[in-house]
Protein backbone atom coordinates (compact mmCIF):
# COMPACT_ATOMS: atom_id res chain seq x y z
CA UNK A 1 0.00 0.00 0.00
CA UNK A 2 1.10 3.41 -1.31
CA UNK A 3 1.71 6.41 2.03
CA UNK A 4 1.31 10.08 1.41
CA UNK A 5 1.39 12.95 4.17
CA UNK A 6 -1.51 14.73 2.44
CA UNK A 7 -4.03 13.14 -0.03
CA UNK A 8 -5.84 15.84 -1.99
CA UNK A 9 -9.09 14.09 -3.96
CA UNK A 10 -9.28 15.82 -7.28
CA UNK A 11 -7.07 17.50 -9.54
CA UNK A 12 -8.92 20.47 -10.52
CA UNK A 13 -7.81 23.93 -9.82
CA UNK A 14 -8.66 23.59 -5.78
CA UNK A 15 -6.50 20.92 -5.35
CA UNK A 16 -3.79 21.89 -7.68
CA UNK A 17 -3.31 25.46 -5.79
CA UNK A 18 -3.11 23.13 -2.15
CA UNK A 19 -0.94 20.43 -4.14
CA UNK A 20 1.54 23.85 -4.79
CA UNK A 21 0.63 25.95 -1.65
CA UNK A 22 1.64 22.65 0.32
CA UNK A 23 4.84 21.55 -1.43
CA UNK A 24 6.01 25.58 -0.86
CA UNK A 25 5.59 25.66 2.42
CA UNK A 26 7.79 22.33 2.85
CA UNK A 27 5.43 19.57 3.20
CA UNK A 28 6.55 17.57 -0.10
CA UNK A 29 5.03 14.13 0.12
CA UNK A 30 1.30 15.38 -1.10
CA UNK A 31 -0.62 12.50 -3.61
CA UNK A 32 -3.39 14.15 -5.37
CA UNK A 33 -5.58 12.13 -6.70
CA UNK A 34 -7.96 12.34 -10.06
CA UNK A 35 -10.57 10.01 -11.81
CA UNK A 36 -10.01 11.16 -15.11
CA UNK A 37 -7.52 10.68 -17.44
CA UNK A 38 -6.81 14.28 -18.12
CA UNK A 39 -6.94 17.39 -15.17
CA UNK A 40 -9.50 19.92 -16.00
CA UNK A 41 -12.40 17.88 -16.95
CA UNK A 42 -14.33 19.07 -13.95
CA UNK A 43 -15.60 22.41 -13.11
CA UNK A 44 -12.71 23.87 -14.13
CA UNK A 45 -12.30 23.57 -17.62
CA UNK A 46 -15.95 24.56 -17.82
CA UNK A 47 -14.84 28.30 -16.34
CA UNK A 48 -15.36 31.76 -17.42
CA UNK A 49 -12.28 32.90 -15.64
CA UNK A 50 -13.10 35.72 -14.07
CA UNK A 51 -11.51 36.87 -11.38
CA UNK A 52 -12.11 40.07 -9.07
CA UNK A 53 -12.42 41.51 -5.84
CA UNK A 54 -15.60 43.26 -6.16
CA UNK A 55 -17.51 41.32 -3.57
CA UNK A 56 -19.69 42.61 -0.36
CA UNK A 57 -18.75 39.91 1.96
CA UNK A 58 -15.48 40.57 3.77
CA UNK A 59 -14.04 37.31 3.72
CA UNK A 60 -14.77 36.93 -0.26
CA UNK A 61 -12.70 40.45 -0.30
CA UNK A 62 -10.09 39.41 1.80
CA UNK A 63 -9.71 36.12 -0.57
CA UNK A 64 -9.70 38.38 -3.78
CA UNK A 65 -7.05 40.56 -2.05
CA UNK A 66 -4.66 37.50 -1.88
CA UNK A 67 -5.57 35.49 -5.35
CA UNK A 68 -5.72 38.53 -7.34
CA UNK A 69 -2.19 39.89 -6.80
CA UNK A 70 -0.88 36.01 -6.75
CA UNK A 71 -2.35 35.77 -10.36
CA UNK A 72 -0.76 38.94 -11.40
CA UNK A 73 2.80 37.53 -10.22
CA UNK A 74 2.03 33.77 -11.21
CA UNK A 75 4.78 33.22 -13.84
CA UNK A 76 7.41 35.22 -12.00
CA UNK A 77 6.14 32.62 -9.32
CA UNK A 78 5.87 29.27 -10.86
CA UNK A 79 7.36 30.09 -13.62
CA UNK A 80 4.59 28.79 -15.98
CA UNK A 81 1.66 31.57 -17.77
CA UNK A 82 -1.84 31.72 -16.25
CA UNK A 83 -2.37 34.51 -18.95
CA UNK A 84 -3.98 37.08 -16.11
CA UNK A 85 -5.53 39.70 -17.99
CA UNK A 86 -6.68 42.61 -16.00
CA UNK A 87 -9.39 44.81 -18.38
CA UNK A 88 -11.44 45.17 -14.70
CA UNK A 89 -14.89 44.24 -13.77
CA UNK A 90 -17.94 46.94 -14.78
CA UNK A 91 -21.30 46.44 -12.53
CA UNK A 92 -24.03 48.62 -14.51
CA UNK A 93 -26.73 49.65 -12.06
CA UNK A 94 -30.08 50.34 -13.42
CA UNK A 95 -31.51 51.49 -10.05
CA UNK A 96 -31.07 53.24 -7.19
CA UNK A 97 -30.82 49.91 -5.35
CA UNK A 98 -28.50 48.55 -7.26
CA UNK A 99 -26.28 51.68 -6.83
CA UNK A 100 -26.57 51.94 -3.27
CA UNK A 101 -25.90 48.10 -3.04
CA UNK A 102 -22.70 49.56 -5.26
CA UNK A 103 -21.79 52.00 -2.72
CA UNK A 104 -21.85 50.08 0.18
CA UNK A 105 -19.93 47.13 -1.11
CA UNK A 106 -17.32 49.80 -2.57
CA UNK A 107 -16.86 51.25 0.85
CA UNK A 108 -16.42 47.80 2.46
CA UNK A 109 -13.71 46.93 -0.41
CA UNK A 110 -11.77 50.45 0.30
CA UNK A 111 -11.63 50.24 3.88
CA UNK A 112 -10.11 46.37 3.38
CA UNK A 113 -7.47 47.96 1.26
CA UNK A 114 -8.56 47.52 -2.40
CA UNK A 115 -6.91 50.11 -4.63
CA UNK A 116 -8.12 50.52 -8.18
CA UNK A 117 -11.94 50.55 -7.54
CA UNK A 118 -14.09 52.95 -8.08
CA UNK A 119 -18.21 54.06 -8.22
CA UNK A 120 -18.18 55.03 -11.86
CA UNK A 121 -21.47 57.87 -13.48
CA UNK A 122 -23.58 56.31 -15.72
CA UNK A 123 -22.52 59.02 -18.32
CA UNK A 124 -18.84 57.73 -18.39
CA UNK A 125 -20.29 54.22 -18.65
CA UNK A 126 -21.83 55.81 -21.67
CA UNK A 127 -18.83 57.36 -23.04
CA UNK A 128 -16.88 54.48 -22.22
CA UNK A 129 -19.00 51.71 -24.49
CA UNK A 130 -21.44 53.87 -26.75
CA UNK A 131 -22.36 50.58 -27.95
CA UNK A 132 -24.10 49.55 -24.87
CA UNK A 133 -28.00 50.96 -24.60
CA UNK A 134 -27.28 53.07 -21.79
CA UNK A 135 -30.36 55.48 -21.49
CA UNK A 136 -31.65 52.79 -17.66
CA UNK A 137 -27.82 52.84 -16.43
CA UNK A 138 -27.59 55.18 -13.27
CA UNK A 139 -23.65 54.37 -12.39
CA UNK A 140 -21.85 51.80 -12.02
CA UNK A 141 -18.68 50.38 -10.39
CA UNK A 142 -15.08 49.50 -11.89
CA UNK A 143 -12.28 47.95 -10.63
CA UNK A 144 -8.82 47.72 -13.17
CA UNK A 145 -7.31 44.89 -11.48
CA UNK A 146 -10.16 42.57 -11.69
CA UNK A 147 -10.13 40.63 -15.00
CA UNK A 148 -9.79 37.40 -16.12
CA UNK A 149 -7.29 34.21 -16.10
CA UNK A 150 -7.11 30.85 -18.40
CA UNK A 151 -7.75 28.57 -15.58
CA UNK A 152 -6.92 25.47 -17.43
CA UNK A 153 -3.24 26.66 -17.37
CA UNK A 154 -3.40 28.24 -13.94
CA UNK A 155 -4.50 24.62 -12.62
CA UNK A 156 -1.73 23.22 -15.01
CA UNK A 157 0.92 25.82 -13.59
CA UNK A 158 -0.02 24.88 -9.79
CA UNK A 159 0.12 21.28 -10.57
CA UNK A 160 3.39 21.27 -12.80
CA UNK A 161 5.16 23.31 -10.18
CA UNK A 162 4.37 20.89 -7.40
CA UNK A 163 4.74 17.37 -9.24
CA UNK A 164 8.37 19.30 -10.09
CA UNK A 165 9.10 19.94 -6.64
CA UNK A 166 8.35 16.76 -4.92
CA UNK A 167 4.22 15.97 -5.29
CA UNK A 168 2.55 13.48 -7.01
CA UNK A 169 -0.52 13.14 -9.62
CA UNK A 170 -2.40 9.81 -10.62
CA UNK A 171 -4.86 9.69 -13.35
CA UNK A 172 -7.44 7.49 -13.87
CA UNK A 173 -7.92 6.98 -10.56
CA UNK A 174 -11.63 7.50 -8.86
CA UNK A 175 -11.46 7.09 -5.41
CA UNK A 176 -14.39 4.77 -4.45
CA UNK A 177 -14.00 4.22 -0.67
CA UNK A 178 -12.55 5.92 2.66
CA UNK A 179 -11.77 4.23 5.60
CA UNK A 180 -10.63 5.10 8.97
CA UNK A 181 -8.08 3.01 11.11
CA UNK A 182 -6.37 4.57 13.93
CA UNK A 183 -5.07 7.88 13.14
CA UNK A 184 -5.42 7.40 9.81
CA UNK A 185 -7.42 6.85 6.73
CA UNK A 186 -6.96 4.19 3.95
CA UNK A 187 -8.19 5.44 0.27
CA UNK A 188 -9.46 2.91 -1.83
CA UNK A 189 -8.93 4.20 -5.61
CA UNK A 190 -8.96 2.91 -9.01
CA UNK A 191 -5.77 2.34 -8.83
CA UNK A 192 -4.08 1.18 -5.67
CA UNK A 193 -4.84 1.54 -2.19
CA UNK A 194 -3.44 4.50 0.38
CA UNK A 195 -2.79 5.11 3.77
CA UNK A 196 -2.37 8.67 5.25
CA UNK A 197 -3.48 10.94 7.78
CA UNK A 198 -4.66 13.67 6.52
CA UNK A 199 -7.16 14.02 3.42
CA UNK A 200 -8.49 16.86 1.37
CA UNK A 201 -11.74 16.80 0.29
CA UNK A 202 -11.50 18.58 -3.60
CA UNK A 203 -13.57 17.08 -5.07
CA UNK A 204 -15.52 20.49 -6.92
CA UNK A 205 -19.17 19.38 -7.68
CA UNK A 206 -19.08 15.94 -6.79
CA UNK A 207 -17.91 17.04 -2.86
CA UNK A 208 -20.44 15.61 -1.47
CA UNK A 209 -20.07 12.14 -2.53
CA UNK A 210 -16.20 11.90 -1.25
CA UNK A 211 -17.29 13.54 2.27
CA UNK A 212 -19.84 11.07 2.84
CA UNK A 213 -17.70 7.99 1.82
CA UNK A 214 -16.16 9.50 5.42
CA UNK A 215 -19.66 9.75 6.78
CA UNK A 216 -20.44 13.19 6.09
CA UNK A 217 -23.15 14.66 5.19
CA UNK A 218 -21.65 17.84 3.41
CA UNK A 219 -24.36 20.54 1.88
CA UNK A 220 -23.05 21.53 -1.37
CA UNK A 221 -24.83 20.43 -4.48
CA UNK A 222 -23.82 20.83 -8.41
CA UNK A 223 -26.03 23.47 -10.09
CA UNK A 224 -25.73 23.68 -13.79
CA UNK A 225 -24.18 26.75 -15.63
CA UNK A 226 -23.70 27.09 -19.40
CA UNK A 227 -21.77 29.47 -21.11
CA UNK A 228 -21.90 31.06 -25.27
CA UNK A 229 -19.16 31.89 -27.08
CA UNK A 230 -19.96 33.94 -30.06
CA UNK A 231 -18.32 33.59 -33.64
CA UNK A 232 -15.49 36.41 -34.52
CA UNK A 233 -17.16 39.56 -33.61
CA UNK A 234 -15.34 43.38 -34.03
CA UNK A 235 -18.46 45.47 -32.94
CA UNK A 236 -17.33 45.85 -29.47
CA UNK A 237 -13.82 46.46 -28.40
CA UNK A 238 -12.02 43.69 -26.99
CA UNK A 239 -10.47 45.48 -24.25
CA UNK A 240 -13.64 45.37 -22.48
CA UNK A 241 -14.01 44.57 -19.14
CA UNK A 242 -16.32 42.05 -17.94
CA UNK A 243 -19.64 44.16 -17.97
CA UNK A 244 -22.41 42.91 -15.83
CA UNK A 245 -26.02 44.39 -16.32
CA UNK A 246 -27.41 44.03 -13.39
CA UNK A 247 -30.95 44.85 -14.45
CA UNK A 248 -30.80 40.86 -15.17
CA UNK A 249 -27.99 39.41 -14.22
CA UNK A 250 -26.39 38.92 -17.90
CA UNK A 251 -22.50 39.26 -18.34
CA UNK A 252 -20.15 39.33 -20.86
CA UNK A 253 -16.54 39.37 -21.59
CA UNK A 254 -14.16 39.41 -24.79
CA UNK A 255 -12.56 36.04 -25.18
CA UNK A 256 -10.39 35.12 -28.50
CA UNK A 257 -12.10 36.88 -31.42
CA UNK A 258 -15.64 37.37 -30.04
CA UNK A 259 -17.49 37.27 -26.87
CA UNK A 260 -18.09 34.71 -24.00
CA UNK A 261 -22.34 35.63 -22.84
CA UNK A 262 -22.88 34.53 -19.62
CA UNK A 263 -26.55 34.14 -17.65
CA UNK A 264 -27.64 32.62 -14.85
CA UNK A 265 -30.94 30.68 -15.87
CA UNK A 266 -33.20 31.41 -11.91
CA UNK A 267 -35.22 28.64 -13.25
CA UNK A 268 -32.17 26.25 -13.19
CA UNK A 269 -32.91 23.32 -10.57
CA UNK A 270 -29.72 21.86 -8.67
CA UNK A 271 -28.26 18.44 -10.18
CA UNK A 272 -25.87 16.73 -12.26
CA UNK A 273 -26.59 18.17 -15.71
CA UNK A 274 -23.81 19.00 -17.79
CA UNK A 275 -25.63 19.04 -21.41
CA UNK A 276 -25.83 21.88 -23.38
CA UNK A 277 -29.54 23.15 -23.45
CA UNK A 278 -29.70 24.30 -27.12
CA UNK A 279 -32.78 27.17 -25.59
CA UNK A 280 -30.70 28.72 -24.12
CA UNK A 281 -28.75 30.28 -27.12
CA UNK A 282 -32.13 32.18 -27.65
CA UNK A 283 -32.29 33.45 -24.03
CA UNK A 284 -29.59 34.78 -23.92
CA UNK A 285 -29.03 36.57 -27.51
CA UNK A 286 -32.56 38.59 -26.63
CA UNK A 287 -30.95 39.68 -23.16
CA UNK A 288 -27.34 40.14 -25.22
CA UNK A 289 -29.28 42.18 -27.70
CA UNK A 290 -31.30 44.12 -25.49
CA UNK A 291 -27.97 45.87 -23.40
CA UNK A 292 -25.44 46.09 -26.59
CA UNK A 293 -27.99 46.31 -29.01
CA UNK A 294 -25.44 45.42 -31.98
CA UNK A 295 -25.09 41.64 -30.40
CA UNK A 296 -28.31 41.01 -33.07
CA UNK A 297 -25.76 41.31 -35.69
CA UNK A 298 -23.32 38.34 -33.48
CA UNK A 299 -23.36 34.90 -35.07
CA UNK A 300 -23.11 32.05 -32.46
CA UNK A 301 -22.61 27.94 -33.02
CA UNK A 302 -24.62 26.25 -30.39
CA UNK A 303 -22.18 23.32 -30.80
CA UNK A 304 -19.45 25.18 -29.21
CA UNK A 305 -21.50 26.53 -25.86
CA UNK A 306 -21.09 24.16 -23.33
CA UNK A 307 -22.65 23.33 -19.76
CA UNK A 308 -20.90 22.90 -16.01
CA UNK A 309 -21.68 23.06 -12.58
CA UNK A 310 -21.47 25.33 -9.74
CA UNK A 311 -20.56 23.71 -6.55
CA UNK A 312 -23.19 25.27 -4.27
CA UNK A 313 -23.71 25.42 -0.74
CA UNK A 314 -26.74 27.23 1.35
CA UNK A 315 -25.14 30.45 1.65
CA UNK A 316 -22.82 30.93 -1.48
CA UNK A 317 -19.98 30.57 0.32
CA UNK A 318 -17.01 28.03 0.26
CA UNK A 319 -16.47 25.60 3.28
CA UNK A 320 -12.96 25.30 3.94
CA UNK A 321 -10.80 23.26 6.79
CA UNK A 322 -10.73 20.48 8.69
CA UNK A 323 -14.30 18.40 9.95
CA UNK A 324 -15.24 18.89 13.21
CA UNK A 325 -16.69 15.20 13.31
CA UNK A 326 -13.41 13.35 11.39
CA UNK A 327 -10.34 14.76 12.35
CA UNK A 328 -7.50 14.61 9.51
CA UNK A 329 -10.48 15.12 6.63
CA UNK A 330 -10.02 18.72 5.27
CA UNK A 331 -13.12 20.57 3.09
CA UNK A 332 -11.88 22.89 0.39
CA UNK A 333 -15.34 22.90 -1.14
CA UNK A 334 -18.33 24.60 -2.51
CA UNK A 335 -16.45 27.95 -3.88
CA UNK A 336 -20.41 28.62 -5.73
CA UNK A 337 -18.95 30.03 -8.67
CA UNK A 338 -15.92 31.44 -7.32
CA UNK A 339 -13.24 28.43 -7.41
CA UNK A 340 -11.01 29.64 -9.82
CA UNK A 341 -10.51 33.14 -8.19
CA UNK A 342 -10.65 32.17 -5.11
CA UNK A 343 -7.86 29.04 -5.74
CA UNK A 344 -4.95 30.88 -4.66
CA UNK A 345 -5.94 32.28 -1.35
CA UNK A 346 -7.95 28.55 -0.77
CA UNK A 347 -4.65 26.86 -1.09
CA UNK A 348 -2.74 29.20 1.06
CA UNK A 349 -5.37 28.66 3.54
CA UNK A 350 -5.44 24.74 3.71
CA UNK A 351 -1.67 24.48 3.51
CA UNK A 352 -1.70 27.31 6.48
CA UNK A 353 -4.61 25.11 8.21
CA UNK A 354 -3.33 21.48 7.47
CA UNK A 355 0.38 22.38 8.56
CA UNK A 356 -0.06 24.91 11.29
CA UNK A 357 -3.77 24.32 12.60
CA UNK A 358 -4.59 28.15 11.56
CA UNK A 359 -4.11 30.82 8.69
CA UNK A 360 -4.02 34.46 9.23
CA UNK A 361 -5.49 35.44 5.94
CA UNK A 362 -8.87 34.97 6.65
CA UNK A 363 -10.97 34.23 9.85
CA UNK A 364 -11.38 30.72 9.36
CA UNK A 365 -14.27 30.05 11.48
CA UNK A 366 -16.08 32.24 9.41
CA UNK A 367 -15.85 29.71 6.56
CA UNK A 368 -15.49 26.40 8.88
CA UNK A 369 -17.99 23.49 8.20
CA UNK A 370 -19.74 23.83 11.71
CA UNK A 371 -21.07 27.28 10.81
CA UNK A 372 -24.31 25.45 9.31
CA UNK A 373 -25.16 23.85 12.70
CA UNK A 374 -24.28 27.09 14.53
CA UNK A 375 -26.50 29.13 12.18
CA UNK A 376 -23.45 31.57 11.54
CA UNK A 377 -24.11 31.17 7.84
CA UNK A 378 -23.14 34.27 5.63
CA UNK A 379 -25.00 36.00 2.55
CA UNK A 380 -23.19 37.09 -0.13
CA UNK A 381 -25.44 39.08 -2.93
CA UNK A 382 -23.35 39.46 -5.22
CA UNK A 383 -23.18 35.79 -6.86
CA UNK A 384 -22.69 35.45 -11.04
C1 LIG B 1 -19.93 27.77 -16.64
C2 LIG B 1 -19.08 28.09 -15.45
C3 LIG B 1 -18.51 29.35 -15.33
C4 LIG B 1 -17.70 29.66 -14.22
N1 LIG B 1 -17.12 30.89 -14.15
C5 LIG B 1 -16.29 31.18 -13.12
C6 LIG B 1 -15.59 32.41 -13.07
O1 LIG B 1 -15.74 33.26 -13.95
N2 LIG B 1 -14.73 32.62 -12.03
C7 LIG B 1 -14.54 31.69 -11.03
O2 LIG B 1 -13.77 31.95 -10.12
N3 LIG B 1 -15.19 30.51 -11.06
C8 LIG B 1 -16.05 30.23 -12.07
N4 LIG B 1 -16.70 29.03 -12.11
C9 LIG B 1 -16.57 28.12 -10.97
C10 LIG B 1 -15.25 27.38 -11.02
O3 LIG B 1 -15.06 26.82 -12.30
C11 LIG B 1 -15.22 26.31 -9.94
O4 LIG B 1 -15.60 26.87 -8.70
C12 LIG B 1 -13.82 25.71 -9.81
O5 LIG B 1 -13.37 25.23 -11.07
C13 LIG B 1 -13.81 24.60 -8.79
O6 LIG B 1 -12.56 23.97 -8.85
P1 LIG B 1 -12.37 22.58 -8.15
O7 LIG B 1 -10.94 22.20 -8.35
O8 LIG B 1 -12.92 22.64 -6.78
O9 LIG B 1 -13.37 21.60 -8.95
P2 LIG B 1 -13.19 20.81 -10.31
O10 LIG B 1 -12.45 21.57 -11.33
O11 LIG B 1 -14.55 20.31 -10.68
O12 LIG B 1 -12.27 19.61 -9.88
C14 LIG B 1 -12.76 18.54 -9.10
C15 LIG B 1 -12.07 17.29 -9.58
O13 LIG B 1 -12.43 16.20 -8.75
C16 LIG B 1 -12.44 15.05 -9.55
N5 LIG B 1 -13.19 14.01 -8.87
C17 LIG B 1 -14.53 13.99 -8.59
N6 LIG B 1 -14.85 12.84 -7.99
C18 LIG B 1 -13.71 12.11 -7.86
C19 LIG B 1 -13.40 10.84 -7.34
N7 LIG B 1 -14.35 10.03 -6.81
N8 LIG B 1 -12.12 10.41 -7.37
C20 LIG B 1 -11.12 11.20 -7.89
N9 LIG B 1 -11.37 12.42 -8.43
C21 LIG B 1 -12.65 12.87 -8.42
C22 LIG B 1 -13.11 15.54 -10.83
O14 LIG B 1 -12.85 14.69 -11.93
C23 LIG B 1 -12.51 16.93 -11.00
O15 LIG B 1 -11.38 16.94 -11.85
C24 LIG B 1 -17.49 28.69 -13.21
C25 LIG B 1 -18.06 27.41 -13.34
C26 LIG B 1 -18.83 27.12 -14.45
C27 LIG B 1 -19.42 25.75 -14.57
Amino acid sequence: MHTADVVIIGGGIVGSSIAYHLVAAGCKNVLVIERETAQGKGSTGKSMGGVRAQFSTPVNIQMSLYSIPFYASFEERLGYPCDYRPQGYLFCATNEKHMAYLRTNYEKQVAMGLKNVRLIGGDEIRGMFPQMRGDDIVGGSFCSTDGFVDPYSAMIGFMTWASDHGATLWKNATVTGISRGTGNFKIETARDAISTGTVVNCAGAWAAGIAKMAGIELPVEPLRRMLVPTEPFDQFPHTAPMIIDMSNGFHFRPESRGFLLAWNDPEETPGYKTDFEPSFVEKILMRAADRVPVFENVAVNPKRAWAGSYEMTPDHHPILGESPEVPGFFFANGFSGHGVMHAPATGKILSDLILTGKTDLIDASLLSFSRFAEGRTIHETAVL
